[in-house]
């Protein structure tokens, strides 16, 4: 398998070579040369295959002969070593739950998968790689938990000070080793903007193999297609068409969700929930690409003012908006909807939602499911992560998982920086 740029003015690569290089040289996004849809047998036998077979054959032409069978079997068997159910909550809506790894988001999974994959890549090579990424909350410590202690690896994560929730920083500071976090004085953007600055950066480039491990890097964003064949496995004896609702932030978890339907899945509609960072909302009403900076809200994981995967969405599509709208709507909603929604889910299901699970929920309803489809609302983080918001809007104390509480009494330690300048010191020294 080959991925071309989407700016269409770098070579082709090889998979591997996509992985450690992040992003073209051409500042394109390395997107795959084919997707070829699995046999309808695949879909026929779901029931009967585990995770790891399921994952295996939806992955294996993204990968091509880089890793062989056996090890990437193996890869698998690590990476998805938890449980992804769909959890009934209304007559037809569901919520599937991605909140079960580690660090009790969804990033767990591309970044496990991601961090295994170079690890193989490197186990015969001398050469560091960097892992440089910027956080809006829950990629960092996904991906801090995920790349810690492999070889070769070191990863530096920059996150906007004061902006993401306590359990999330803790999750990004705390682990030491081979991790080191920048505390920006800023917002996502500004860290996300260093980071893109450094990967143009001759003097820094020269010197040293930088790789991004946000869900512009393809192992980090691919692997969460599977996500979307767990669940209709789960929802296949329903016999209902299945519209998926994902709240969005850098749309790669939903743009991976319509390559799954691309292999051949059968998905009714998907739907982009998002908060009031809605450029991608806006499109879809005019046509027209305007992105803003990011806004503070408290579905902070989708603070994004600038969408790195709706591109990739885009050329889904062949950039044709009709066939867009016809397979993809995108609706938004701002905090206090999102309260009301938590509530109205726990009131009615008793079901704790985290704000962004609720923004998910809302999109359903703005939807409008008909009674021959089936709604499903990815539950993206675990209420824990956004605990005061979660115990001050439903009124009562969630209990702390024991991944969480592990990071509560470490000590978190963080490099204050505030400007690219310190951020390339870093690097250099
Ligand atoms: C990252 C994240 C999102 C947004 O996912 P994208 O792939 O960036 O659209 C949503 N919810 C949570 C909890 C997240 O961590």
């Amino acid at each position: 398998m080959q991925y071309y740029s989407l700016h269409h003015n770098a070579p082709k690569v090889s998979f591997s070579e996509a992985v450690i290089k992040g992003l073209a040289p051409d500042k394109g996004l390395y997107f795959p040369e084919t997707i070829t849809p699995l046999p309808d047998s695949f879909f026929e036998n779901i029931e009967n295959l585990d995770e790891v077979e399921i994952g295996y054959q939806t992955i294996k032409q993204f990968v091509g002969d880089e890793i062989p069978e056996t090890e990437l079997k193996e890869i698998l068997k690590d990476v998805l070593s938890f449980e992804f159910p769909v959890v009934d909550i209304a007559e037809n809506i569901g919520t599937l739950e991605l909140f079960h790894g580690p660090t009790m988001a969804f990033k767990d999974v591309g970044a496990r998968f991601m961090a295994r994959c170079l690890g193989y890549f490197n186990k015969n090579n001398e050469n560091k790689v960097t892992v440089l990424v910027a956080t809006s909350g829950d990629t960092g410590g996904a991906v801090a938990q995920g790349f810690l202690g492999v070889k070769g690896v070191d990863v530096v994560i920059l996150y906007p000070s004061g902006k993401v929730s306590d359990i999330q920083e803790r999750q990004l500071t705390t682990l030491g080793q081979n991790i080191t976090a920048l505390e920006v004085d800023g917002v996502f953007d500004d860290c996300q903007d260093m980071v893109k600055k450094a990967f143009l950066d001759t003097s820094i480039t020269d010197y040293m193999q930088l790789t991004s491990a946000n869900s512009i890097n393809i192992a980090r964003w691919l692997p969460q297609l599977f996500y979307f064949v767990f669940a209709y496995k789960q929802l296949k004896s329903k016999s209902k068409d299945i519209v998926f609702s994902v709240p969005s932030g850098n749309f790669g978890n939903i743009c991976a969700g319509i390559v799954a339907s691309k292999l051949g899945l059968p998905v009714k509609h998907f739907v982009a929930s998002t908060n009031v960072n809605d450029t991608v909302v806006r499109y879809m009403n005019t046509e027209k690409y305007e992105p803003t900076a990011s806004k503070a809200t408290i579905s902070n994981a989708m603070d994004v003012g600038n969408p790195s995967n709706f591109i990739r969405i885009q050329q889904l599509f062949n950039n044709n908006f009709n066939s867009l709208k016809g397979n993809f709507s995108a609706y938004s909603f701002n905090d206090v909807l999102t309260k009301e929604a938590m509530k109205e889910i726990y009131s009615k299901s008793n079901y704790i939602a985290d704000p962004h699970g609720a923004v998910g929920y809302l999109g359903l309803k703005s939807y409008g499911l008909n009674e021959n489809e089936y709604g499903v609302f990815l539950e993206t983080a675990h209420p824990v992560k956004f605990l005061d918001i979660v115990e001050n809007t439903l009124d009562l104390n969630v209990e702390i998982p024991k991944q969480i509480q592990k990071v509560l009494n470490k000590e978190k330690v963080s490099i204050k920086t505030n400007d690219y300048g310190k951020l390339k010191e870093f690097l250099l020294s």
